[in-house]
């Protein structure tokens, strides 16, 4: 582990902070590897020096949420509250409001998303890279340890029931954009795009005023389409992103807490774009789980957001709130794609 922290530390020493010097147009751009991935920051309309002085800000910023929730650090404040047997935990202000979201999030989606479901996680060594398949009853007995609703949350502290363990893996890094969203804000930047592995966060519109481009990744690699965006959050979960192969069979990072096995509900991935990038990041994953019935009703009776569905037979699915700026691109343009409409 130690090893693995020292090559991400030559990592992102080597990764660039790239400005010019002078005009005030061009973009500034810093990139890192935190959170087990590459993240890409860039600002526009900023002097050079200020851009990297704010560059570097979020950079800090990323490398304290990645230390505060990261559910392998031994010195994070998941991993105190994973190993709190049961006691009440105080929580900082901005760890208190992300597990506020998440457990939201866990409730609205009926478990789909479900927080506590690290000891499922890790026995499929998606944590540690020791992929195994477990057996049935071990699954079973995991599961009993499964469950958000059973996890305290008053005012300050966090009382996990013993034996419960939280993964924050799939809201942090929607939620670690819209941080930085805030603070580019605050610093009085107006066009800046976030990439954090996969994820795109936009503030405002391009410098000259148009629409960012965003590229949807296809399942199989390339792009299977593009989305114009102003202001959005676009934040995919996909089968292909992590996954290990055993005996022909393939099994992939986001679990169904309903059975403790890799969700198989005939998704290839689910894009969400939202204005935030926490309910993106939790939706996604959630909708990824629920399969593509479940996940049309759930934006029915939540209709503050659009998606777009890869279904793994190759049909395309988005909400109509992305009618207009979703276009099909490459292999993917002769693909059946359904509009929902409300
Ligand atoms: P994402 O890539 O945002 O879809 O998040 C996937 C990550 O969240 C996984 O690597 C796990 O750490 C965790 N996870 C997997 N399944 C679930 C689930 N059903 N609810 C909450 N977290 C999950
Ligand atoms: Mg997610």
């Amino acid at each position: 582990m130690r090893r693995y922290r020292f090559l991400i530390f030559l990592w992102t020493l080597l990764l660039l902070t790239g400005c010019s010097a002078t005009p005030e147009e061009e973009p500034c751009r810093y990139e890192l590897m935190a959170m087990d991935t590459i993240m890409s920051l860039t600002i526009f309309g900023k002097p050079a020096q200020e851009a990297q002085d704010i560059l570097q800000q979020a950079a800090g910023q990323i490398q304290d949420l990645d230390a505060l929730l990261s559910v392998t650090d031994e010195g994070s404040e998941i991993y105190r509250l994973n190993h709190s047997d049961g006691a009440p935990v105080q929580l900082l202000e901005r760890t208190h409001e992300l597990l506020e979201e998440a457990l939201e999030l866990c409730k609205t989606t009926e478990g789909a998303l479900d927080i506590t479901i690290y000891p499922v996680v890790r026995t499929w060594g998606f944590t540690t890279g020791e992929y195994r398949v477990p057996e049935e009853a071990e699954l079973s007995a995991l599961l009993e340890k499964v469950d958000y609703t059973q996890v305290i949350l008053d005012e300050e502290n966090l009382t996990l029931p013993e034996g419960m363990e939280l993964d924050l893996g799939a809201v942090t890094k929607g939620w670690t954009g819209d941080q930085l969203i805030a603070l580019f804000q605050e610093a009085g930047v107006t066009s800046a795009i976030v990439e954090l592995g996969g994820n795109v966060q936009a503030l405002g519109t391009k410098p000259d005023g148009s629409p960012w481009r965003v590229a949807l990744q296809a399942p199989e690699g390339g792009y299977a389409g593009a989305l114009e965006i102003v202001d959005k959050a676009v934040i995919t979960s996909g089968g292909y992103q992590r996954y290990f192969e055993q005996d022909g069979e393939t099994y992939c990072h986001i679990i169904d807490p309903s059975t403790g096995y890799p969700s198989q509900a005939g998704l290839a991935s689910v894009t969400i774009v939202s204005d935030r990038g926490v309910q993106g990041d939790g939706l996604s994953t959630a909708l990824f789980v629920m399969g593509r019935e479940k996940a049309e009703t759930y934006w029915r009776t939540h209709p503050d957001f659009d998606f777009i569905l890869l279904g793994e037979d190759g049909t395309v699915t988005i909400t109509e709130g992305l009618e207009d700026s979703f276009t099909l691109y490459g292999d993917w343009e002769n693909h059946p794609l359904e509009v929902i409409r409300k």
